[in-house]
């Protein structure tokens, strides 16, 4: 029996997670309501035998489960969120569903929860991959890959490897993180949260709810993020990627190390270049040190980890230069920790730039050979990188700019960092990066 039988859900928003959650919230007896704004969206909803009612014409249910996407806060709330509060019913995530529903089968299956401005999807598939290598039973998903409700039911020795953005922790009532993971916060989606401290409230929730016995891992790099360790029930680890840590667990000098020495060399671990990914493989271990992961367990687990598509991805190595997928830099902040992550780069950058272009990545342009420019933007970019004196070509597209980099070998790694959005010439920075890599392994084909 599950707790839902008989509750009445509005799900509003039918992307992949809440078609999932809709789904199996009918699937375990609750009476659900399903909507989207978009036609084609409730066909599909329809198609599946899910009833449909638009939660903006009242709302009559027990909990509205609003998508992550839909604002419910600022600017503007959307009608359904706006329903939801004039009738006093809660508005809620489809993590708070699994987690009720695992605690009311008897479960102790643990929960990790994992957030932060940057590197969240990194930390969560880092703690899933050492997680499953140690031997655990790991179910990973939520912000990355499948949603919460598309995620099998773990018993007793399982372990929930959750992302959670801030627009989640919001919609969370009852879930407690037996260990919950901060990274580092920095001013972001502002304009959704209303305020630097709205956002930071939305992101304290990932330990909301702990007790003694819980663990909360807190990044100490930043201020925002360090507050975040006073007065907590649970037992707290802070970590750096750079400063010692009394109980924590820090890198030094490219080393990670806990209190009892240095357990993992990072400059080993392939999938993890940079000092963003010394604080990302900091956070992973206190995580699963708290799971009780060995910490010769947890090395080999970082020293293996493949890393994820499109955020330094080595694609290929041939004729003595390695090919890095950075499409994930939609941003000139994102760019500045790869283009730090190398000494010297060929370096294909370019796209519709955001403010600022990439002015702010002075310090780091010391480490590019040459720059291959492309996209809408690129005579924006050129001009900054002329300034600079640093070599650069205009050469319009990407496959251009795979071609020149090869035949002109500048430099051991051709770095694909763009520092942009994609959308003038891809669909999105996962098209970009998967033309990318296609484009380098046929190159890598031939070359051989
Ligand atoms: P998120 O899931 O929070 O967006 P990702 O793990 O997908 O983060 O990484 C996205 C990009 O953010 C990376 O390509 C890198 O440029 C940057 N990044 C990753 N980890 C960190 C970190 N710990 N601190 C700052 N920037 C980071």
């Amino acid at each position: 029996m599950t707790p839902f039988v008989g509750q009445r859900v509005a799900v509003m928003g039918l992307g992949k997670a809440g078609f999932d959650a809709a789904r199996r919230l009918r699937d375990w007896g609750a009476d659900v309501t399903a909507w989207d704004d978009c036609a084609d969206a409730r066909d599909r909803a329809a198609a599946e035998g899910l009833t449909l009612r638009d939660p903006a014409e009242g709302l009559d249910a027990d909990a509205l489960l609003l998508s992550p996407g839909i604002p419910h806060t600022h600017p503007v709330p959307h009608a359904a969120a706006q329903a939801a509060r004039a009738a006093g019913v809660p508005i809620l995530c489809d993590v708070e569903f699994l987690f009720r529903a695992v605690r009311a089968s008897g479960s102790e299956a643990r929960f990790v929860g994992v957030t932060g401005t940057n590197g969240k999807s990194t930390v969560t598939a880092l703690i899933h991959h050492i997680l499953t290598t140690a031997g655990r039973v790991s179910e990973v998903g939520g912000n990355l890959g499948p949603p919460a409700l598309g995620l099998n039911m773990l018993w007793h020795e399982g372990i929930y490897t959750l992302e959670m953005s801030s627009y989640m922790l919001e919609r969370l009532a009852r879930m407690r993180f037996n260990t919950g993971v901060m990274l580092n916060l920095s001013p972001d989606h502002l304009d959704r949260h209303g305020s630097m401290a709205g956002y930071v409230a939305a992101k304290a929730n990932i330990f909301a709810r702990q007790v003694a016995g819980d663990t909360a891992v807190v990044g100490m790099d930043d201020e925002a993020s360090a507050a975040m360790a006073q007065g907590r029930a649970g037992f707290v680890r802070r970590i750096s990627a750079t400063t010692r840590q009394p109980g924590g667990v820090w890198c030094d000098d490219g080393v990670l190390r806990d209190e009892e020495g240095a357990f993992c060399d990072l400059r080993e671990a392939r999938a993890l270049p940079g000092a963003h990914n010394a604080q990302n493989a900091a956070a992973a271990a206190a995580a699963c040190l708290a799971l009780d992961v060995p910490r010769a367990a947890i090395a080999a687990g970082v020293l293996s980890y493949p890393g994820l598509p499109h955020r330094l991805e080595r694609v290929a190595e041939f004729g003595g230069v390695a090919w890095i997928n950075d499409s994930k830099a939609t941003n000139a902040d994102s760019a500045a920790r790869a283009l730090a992550s190398y000494d010297r780069v060929a370096w294909i950058v370019g796209g519709i730039a955001k403010d600022g272009g990439i002015e702010s990545l002075a310090p780091w342009l010391g480490r590019v050979a040459k720059a291959y420019l492309i996209g809408r933007d690129a005579p924006l970019l050129a001009a900054t990188l002329a300034r600079h004196g640093v070599p650069h070509a205009v050469v319009g597209d990407l496959a251009s700019a795979i071609a020149a980099a090869h035949a002109e070998a500048a430099a051991p790694v051709v770095l694909l960092s763009p520092a942009c959005a994609s959308w003038d010439q891809f669909p999105g920075f996962d098209a970009r990066g998967d033309a990318f890599r296609a484009q380098v392994l046929a190159l890598a084909g031939g070359a051989r």
